[in-house]
């Protein structure tokens, strides 16, 4: 799909990878709404106050979407918190109600824009020689892959995000929407600015080329690739360097 002329909806667009995301998008002439909880919408981007663990939000936030533009051809599916803490220590038990926030937005969030989102793009009129009616990219990580101590809400809810990236292409065939998922590795972002600098080390330690954080922009260049190449569907992609933990 070329996004010129589309209208995406990008959550989490106010920061990080949604915000490098929205800015490509809308440089390629797409309208774009970022969907997000907090901060400013980039340039050029129309914001619409939404918080994806809530899904009378979500559903409000999709539906004006479509009030002001028409239609949701792009969806960005990529709200998400960072996380962490083990499960038990010997003072005592993990923080289990931290483990069910993270999973409320970075899992359950994925899954209220899917489902509001999906469903205001069946309505669509198929468009270009495929009769394509949407494309949808999740945020997955590296951690859909391998969790890192003490990363386990965060590490379950990309990891289940990663299988349901499979699943809703399937689900969504049917009415002509692809579903695909960008897996980034360590990307410089206000969300990593929380991790403890040995972790940090950590995951630099194993990317191979280039060794450096990632950027929005590379995101949104993996992101372009996903939304237009036909035939790429259920597939999720690294955006890691070649990182690969030792097995
Ligand atoms: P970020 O903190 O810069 O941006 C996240 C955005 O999501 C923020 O604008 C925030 O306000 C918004 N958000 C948070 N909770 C929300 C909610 N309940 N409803 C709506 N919006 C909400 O972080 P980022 O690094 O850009 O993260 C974007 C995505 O990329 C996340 O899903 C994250 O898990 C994923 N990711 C990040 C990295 C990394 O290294 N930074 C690596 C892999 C995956």
């Amino acid at each position: 799909m070329d996004p010129a002329g589309k209208v995406a909806l990008v959550t989490g667009g106010n920061s990080g990878l949604g915000a490098g995301a929205a800015e490509r998008l809308a440089s390629l002439g797409a309208t774009v709404v970022s969907c997000d909880v907090a901060g400013e919408a980039p340039a050029g981007v129309d914001f619409i106050s939404c918080d994806v663990s809530d899904e009378a939000s979500v559903k409000a936030a999709v539906a004006e979407t479509v009030a002001r533009h028409g239609r949701i051809d792009i969806c960005c599916n990529n709200a998400g918190v960072g996380g962490l803490g083990p499960i038990a220590t010997a003072e005592g038990p993990g923080d289990i109600a931290d483990f069910a926030r993270v999973i409320g937005i970075n899992l359950m969030g994925a899954v209220r824009v899917a489902a509001h989102v999906g469903h205001a793009m069946i309505a669509n009129e198929p468009s270009g020689p495929d009769g394509e009616r949407g494309v949808i990219v999740n945020t997955c990580s590296i951690a859909s892959f391998e969790g890192q101590e003490g990363m386990g809400a965060y590490t379950a809810a990309k990891a289940a995000l990663k299988e349901l990236t499979l699943v809703w292409a399937r689900d969504l065939a049917r009415h002509g929407i692809r579903v695909n998922a960008v897996a980034p590795g360590f990307m410089a972002t206000p969300m990593v600015a929380m991790l403890p600098p040995d972790l940090v080390n950590e995951l630099l330690r194993d990317v191979e080329f280039p060794k450096r954080a990632g950027t929005g922009e590379d995101f949104a260049a993996a992101v372009e690739f996903l939304i237009r190449t036909p035939l790429v569907n259920g597939e999720v992609l690294r955006l890691d360097g070649g990182a690969r933990p030792p097995a």
